[in-house]
């Protein structure tokens, strides 16, 4: 089925986006209309280096787009990420007062019963093939629909004050005296007098 997107939709950054991702799904869709709701707010476009921020509340699919649409990478240090189970994503300009703090409440696309019904048949392996055919062509068009519907139906935005964290930095490495390999000096850990890894103190302490 193809999809029949908007005159004005940027089908090259979706493509670039699912080809990161590596498919295509309904939390992508959403992560990628949040980004574009982002720099449209803060009125920036990708970040090249630091100067946009990303907060994230999940580690799920959307957060993919995040990276790829906002130039927020965890590589870079502009990506932080807060383990809260919460579709929000706040960005913040780091020459601004101001952020926008971005719920993705994904509206009535989420409450589709049969939709519903069978992703927990596919979840537990009881959907026949016909099934599986159906909620993949459902699937399809709940994303079409997700790329295109009006973003107030799926996204609430709030413009919020925010203490940034400071720029991502370079510390300095220590030896880890178990392992004997490098660790960055605000991770370690001191172990008998001596620096360790929080590999190896996970290792030698059983987990806790
Ligand atoms: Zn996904
Ligand atoms: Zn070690």
């Amino acid at each position: 089925m193809a999809f029949k997107y908007p005159a004005n939709f940027d089908l090259e950054g979706w493509q670039r986006t699912v080809a990161f991702h590596g498919h295509t799904c309904p939390g992508l869709a959403l992560g990628y209309r949040a980004s574009f709701a982002a720099l449209r707010a803060l009125q920036v476009k990708r970040a090249a280096d630091e100067e946009l921020v990303a907060i994230v509340e999940n580690d799920a699919c959307g957060v993919d787009a995040v990276q790829v649409i906002t130039g927020c990478t965890l590589g870079k240090g502009n990506l932080i990420y807060r383990d809260y189970g919460k579709q929000v994503f706040t960005f913040a300009r780091r020459d601004a007062e101001s952020a926008v703090r971005i719920y993705v409440h994904a509206g009535r696309s989420n409450s589709d019963p049969g939709y519903l019904e069978l992703h927990q048949k596919i979840e537990n392996g009881t959907a026949t093939a016909e099934e599986v055919t159906q909620y993949q062509q459902r699937q399809q068009q709940r994303i079409q629909q997700l790329l295109t519907v009006p973003e107030e139906e799926i996204l609430s935005l709030q413009t919020v004050a925010l203490d940034l964290p400071e720029k991502a930095r370079i510390f300095n490495s220590v030896e880890c005296s178990r392992c004997q390999e490098k660790v960055a000096e605000i991770r370690a850990r001191i172990w008998e007098g001596r620096p360790v890894c929080l590999a190896c103190v996970e290792t030698y302490t059983r987990g806790w």
